[in-house]
């Protein structure tokens, strides 16, 4: 995953925020967003900032992009590219230098201050944007720039970042009507309330559940370290001697994959999937409906048929054609892998005399069982040769390879938070500086859950001086235990390489300006670099020089690679099936064409039993908690499908490397020049051209996942 400028509201308090002058604030103490900055590599000087100095930055940031703003308009000579788009793309520096921290900040290193400030500041930013989209004096001067002469002479960076600024107008409704415009304004700010609605029931519905067990007999099956943790929880929450089962990830899929209880599987199961769906005060049903009516209404203000035609202009698919297109194809394939699967756990509970046919919540128990037997691999059998920092040294070193990076820790150098943080330069062959890259690594109560990247500090050369990138990455991994090192699961693995190769998009950027630079792409195009990283892990070559054993040292056994290998189509039917079921869901809901009242719940069960969704398997998110779609807006509406449009490329992109070799120089060179560097200066497909020599061909992934 990658994060820019998304936020969770986690915790909703009655406090009033009381601004910089609160009593907490160190006295006369300048507001750091307010000074330059003189820490090494100007990074953000976290020893100085406190949560109370964000709202007044904020404040004063929205007031200075608009002073900037008012300055570009009431500018007396013509509009000139100069003076009109550049003065907008550097306008609002102060805010965006606030927003760098603070919208990473609340994600890692949350506190209610925090959640307070961003309560009262999402509708200002949200009115803030609208008020420079729609702002029709500004507006006129960047069309006047657009269709004069001088456009017609502009170059490269300079003609892209027209073209997207004068989109990026468009899109924001400055086309409209002055009384579509009014619309708009109130579409906007319904959307807002109505997904953060969404967002905070989903928060709350989640939070309240819980499995509370009360005898050994019905922990059985459960991994001792599951278990401690459950009695952990337990006694948090005051209650000794018992042991507490959540939602959360860490809990409910080792209890659904090895608790031998069905009946309280099933409870687990149930809970998680009709979250939010249970006609109470925290159902989403009606929200939804809300929701969904909007955003056909403002599709309709812009010409639009529906909101996925709307989102889909400006993506690599560019209209939802094509989507259904890659959707459908792979869905065809998918769903024969899944029924044979379903077949495979049958068979183990007939043999076992189970008088019962496999439902939803039996997959993760019996799709273990199916493991062990055909593969005999067992995650704990692996996790002492994926030690975190040898890991995190493999990535590094695969970095170094592909492209002479390397990697030296600053240990004088502010962090947000002393215990976990780490920080390292990251330079060229030649000792050139590139940038930094702090690495988040463990759970606390203070971060989300998942994994993230990050930037404090976006790349840019505005003015022919380099901007370094200042970047992090945020994971919630297992933590050392008494005396073991941080031992990583396959999935973990997997996950650092992942949020690595964002980084690498982050920190080998070469562009001129901000709004282009990075991870600054298309939706459906920001997973390449990340998912292609994840190629390398599992590489025999590859875990040579980072997969020891955290003992004795010894490298990975042939036997043990052999097995991760030879389990890679294991469980693909039902993984590739969810996913695309979720994906289609989102697609159908994007598209529907008229205002009107649905009824989610029917939608849902219509439109899953006509493409065949079998019985067994529930899509991985359902409507009244899918939060990609309906927590924030856009948010991925109409985009959840990326990850699988993404990894048609990243699948193809890594051939490249598998049919030079693993550490291919000029492939790596081609790569970094033409994917990794260029941000989004460049039309997606255009920049993969280059770096391929053809558009991508999708049979590497449908070999990958058993399709073909
Ligand atoms: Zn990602």
């Amino acid at each position: 995953m990658k994060i820019t400028k998304v936020f969770t509201l986690l915790a909703m308090t009655g406090l009033v925020f009381t601004g910089c002058n609160n009593a907490d604030k160190k006295a006369n103490v300048e507001n750091p967003f307010f000074v330059k900055w003189d820490t090494p590599f100007q990074v953000p000087p976290f020893d100085k900032i406190t949560s109370d100095c964000y709202m007044e930055a904020f404040e004063k940031g929205i007031q200075e992009q608009n002073e900037n703003i008012a300055a570009i308009v009431n500018n007396n000579e013509a509009a000139t590219f100069e003076n009109t788009i550049v003065a907008l793309e550097l306008s609002g520096e102060l805010l965006n230098k606030v927003q760098g921290v603070f919208f990473n900040m609340i994600e890692s290193d949350r506190d209610d201050k925090m959640n307070e400030v961003a309560e009262v500041i999402l509708p200002k930013l949200s009115n803030h944007g609208d008020n420079i989209m729609l702002n029709e004096a500004l507006f006129a001067r960047v069309k006047a720039v657009y269709e004069s002469d001088e456009a017609a002479k502009l170059q490269g960076e300079d003609a892209r970042l027209l073209k997207e600024t004068f989109k990026s107008f468009e899109f924001g409704g400055a086309n409209l009507s002055p009384e579509s415009k009014e619309k708009l304004r109130a579409i906007n700010t319904k959307l807002s309330e109505l997904t953060f609605k969404f967002g905070k029931n989903l928060s709350q519905e989640t939070n309240a559940f819980q499995l509370i067990i009360d005898n050994q007999a019905d922990l059985d099956g459960l991994p001792e370290g599951v278990i401690a943790g459950a009695a952990q929880e337990a006694k948090a929450k005051g209650l000794d001697g018992k042991w507490l089962f959540t939602l959360a990830e860490p809990s409910r899929v080792p209890f659904l994959t090895y608790s031998t209880k069905r009946e309280l599987r099933e409870k687990v199961f149930k809970g998680y999937a009709n979250r939010c769906n249970n006609d109470n005060e925290f159902d989403n049903k009606e929200v939804i409906n809300e929701i969904v009516k909007a955003r056909v209404e403002k599709a309709h203000l812009f010409g639009f048929k529906n909101y996925s035609e709307y989102l889909l202009q400006d993506r690599m698919a560019k209209n939802p054609e094509n989507v259904f297109g890659l959707l459908n194809k792979l869905w065809a394939s998918a769903i024969p892998n899944a029924k044979k699967e379903v077949v495979e756990m049958q068979k183990i509970v007939d043999a076992e005399g189970g008088k019962f046919k496999i439902e939803a919540w039996d997959w993760w128990f019996y799709s273990e069982k199916v493991k062990q037997a055909k593969y005999s691999l067992d995650e704990e059998m692996l996790r002492p040769y994926f030690v975190l920092d040898n890991v995190r040294d493999g990535a590094f070193e695969l970095a170094h390879r592909l492209w002479g990076l390397h990697f030296n820790e600053i240990k004088d150098i502010p962090v947000y938070n002393k215990e976990e943080v780490r920080v390292w330069e990251v330079t060229e062959e030649d000792g050139k500086h590139i940038g930094v890259l702090y690495m988040d690594f463990h759970p606390r109560e203070s971060k989300s859950v998942g994994a993230w990247m990050t930037a404090f500090t976006e790349q840019s050369n505005p003015k022919g001086e380099n901007i370094p990138p200042v970047i992090s990455v945020v994971c919630n991994f297992s933590k050392p235990s008494g005396d073991k090192p941080a031992l990583l699961s396959v999935d973990e693995v997997q996950t650092l390489f992942h949020e690595f190769g964002h980084a690498l998009h982050g920190l080998l950027s070469n562009c001129k300006y901000r709004s282009l630079s990075g991870t600054s792409v298309a939706t459906d195009f920001v997973e390449l670099p990340s998912q292609v990283m994840e190629n390398w892990a599992l590489e025999p070559e590859v875990l040579n020089f980072y997969a020891k054993h955290y003992q004795t040292g010894e490298v990975i056994p042939q036997e043990l690679v052999t097995k991760i290998q030879n389990s890679g189509l294991f469980n693909q039917g039902f993984m590739t099936v969810e996913y695309l079921a979720a994906s289609l869901l989102d697609m159908y809901y994007s598209t529907i064409n008229e205002v009107k009242d649905i009824d989610v719940l029917k939608f849902e069960n219509d439109e899953m039993s006509k493409i065949g969704l079998i019985g067994e398997i529930i899509p991985r998110y359902r409507s009244t908690y899918f939060k990609h779609i309906f927590d924030g807006d856009p948010g991925y509406s109409s985009g959840y499908y990326s990850y699988i449009w993404a990894a048609v490329l990243d699948a193809d992109a890594f051939q490249a490397f598998k049919e030079t070799s693993l550490f291919d120089k000029e492939t790596a060179t081609s790569f970094r020049e033409n994917v990794l560097s260029k941000g989004g200066t460049e039309e997606a497909m255009e920049l993969y051209k280059k770096f391929r020599g053809r558009e991508p061909q999708i049979e590497p992934l449908l070999i990958r996942r058993g399709l073909n």
